[in-house]
């Protein structure tokens, strides 16, 4: 039989108001907001999110690249803290909630342990990463990938943005460059919630999923290139039109992820042609494409596939299709690192999930009494769309599925065959992180 893991609840007037509270720095009159990294509205939420921070009684420092985190003690100090957040920053048109929801979610979380008088075995820090959109400095993502190793702080301190300013000079004029260096607070875990930056969930009406890898991406540079004549005296039949010929490559590299789908995505999204004319025929056309897989095999029938047409299309249309990949990288998988993997009180599970068949999760440890409860274990990786959330995982399989009921979300959890144990609890978003949380108090107490 289940067991309920906790009754403990989030207070989610408290996060709403938060989120909208924050919203005014940087509103727009569309409802949204532009709170470019670095700016003086950057500056404004920062100035809100540290007091926050502080009024919760967070140890708050800040790196030498501006990210934030706010660090609240817990009983084994030798423990690296639990890390929780996202960015606060935004796109020119952006939202109240990309970033902001994961940065003050956990902002409620550390609130709502401090509510419930509740102390956590390991310390948790609350992050705000600086940059991570990435519309004003390239790359995004650029201050949590400086901390991963990815860049050095001198180059990030070097990048401009298009009026010339260095971003170490926007993070003097905000006074947000900090003491700490960077990297040197470590985590046991990360977790982050973010909204769904596409459509999936919605479409298929899902509360929640779980990043478990990040795409694979092979970009390339191509070009075509038939014959200018003109517009007025060369027959259809003599052409060599580069922009005809790209236009059918287009359509067949529609067809090709189609068929490789559904997890198969192919984008064309920049096609310039050479001395464009109105009354000549183009001769020459670079573009670039983009596919994403999470399957390196699915990635590798793309790029052949893709390659084939090209050449099919060049010598039936007389011109010719070169395509040269400038980037290939196969999926991140999480870099699972186990939560509490020295207690053997709990047998732990192992599922391969795929988000996008069904929304499922697997995350559950199941105890030795047959009690259910969640385990996460965060690690920290950098992946093609912000961080990854990666979870303990055992020898066993099972299926954590999010379901809409009446009393909130339903988590069902379905093991495999043998080992067939189906359980429910409500559960939802950052409840279910705290979940976790209290569940290690738990386990440490009883
Ligand atoms: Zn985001």
């Amino acid at each position: 039989m289940s067991r309920a893991v906790t009754n403990l609840q989030i207070d989610s007037a408290r996060l709403w108001d938060s989120i909208h509270e924050t919203a005014k720095f940087g509103a727009t009159p569309k409802g949204g907001v532009r709170r470019l990294t670095l700016s003086q509205e950057d500056r404004q939420v920062r100035d809100w999110f540290r007091k926050a921070c502080e009024d919760a009684g967070l140890e708050v420092h800040v790196d030498t690249l501006g990210s934030m985190f706010g660090l609240r003690k817990g009983r084994d100090m030798s423990k690296p803290p639990v890390g929780l957040g996202s960015h606060l920053d935004t796109q020119p048109t952006g939202g109240k909630f990309d970033g902001i929801l994961g940065t003050l979610g956990a902002l409620e979380v550390i609130r709502t342990l401090n509510d419930a008088g509740i102390e956590t075995d390991a310390p948790l820090c609350i992050v705000n990463w600086t940059n991570e959109e990435g519309s004003r400095f390239a790359p995004a993502m650029m201050a949590s990938a400086a901390y991963v190793g990815d860049f050095t702080v001198e180059d990030i301190l070097s990048r401009k943005d298009a009026h010339g300013v260095t971003f170490g000079e926007a993070l003097d004029g905000i006074g947000y460059r900090g003491e700490s260096k960077v990297g040197t607070q470590k985590f046991s875990g990360f977790v982050e919630l973010h909204i769904e930056q596409g459509p999936i969930l919605e479409a298929e009406n899902k509360t929640i999923g779980v990043v478990d890898h990040g795409q694979g991406v092979f970009w390339y540079d191509g070009k075509v290139t038939g014959f200018e004549s003109h517009a007025g005296s060369t027959p259809m039949p003599l052409r060599r039109d580069a922009l005809l010929a790209l236009s059918e490559f287009a359509l067949t590299l529609e067809q090709i992820a189609l068929k490789l789908g559904p997890n198969a995505v192919a984008t064309i999204g920049e096609a310039v042609i050479a001395n464009p004319s109105r009354n000549v025929i183009p001769g020459e056309i670079a573009f670039t494409i983009d596919c994403r897989s999470a399957n390196a095999d699915t990635l590798e029938a793309l790029d052949a596939s893709l390659r084939a047409a090209a050449s099919e299309i060049a010598k039936k249309r007389k011109v010719e299709i070169a395509i040269d990949q400038v980037w290939r990288a196969y999926t991140t998988p999480a870099d699972i690192v186990k939560w509490n993997a020295a207690s053997d009180d709990w047998h732990t599970t192992k599922a391969a999930v795929d988000l996008r068949e069904g929304g499922a999760f697997s995350s559950r440890m199941e105890a030795k009494d047959g009690s259910m409860g969640f385990d996460f274990a965060g690690t920290y990786t950098k992946i093609a769309e912000h961080k990854l959330i990666a979870y303990a995982f055992g020898d066993r399989k099972a299926e954590v599925h999010f379901e809409p009921g009446p009393n909130g979300v339903v988590v069902r959890v379905v093991f495999d065959p043998e080992t067939m144990h189906p359980v429910e609890q409500q559960q939802q978003g950052w409840q279910a992180i705290l979940d976790n949380f209290k569940r290690h108090v738990e386990a440490k107490t009883s």
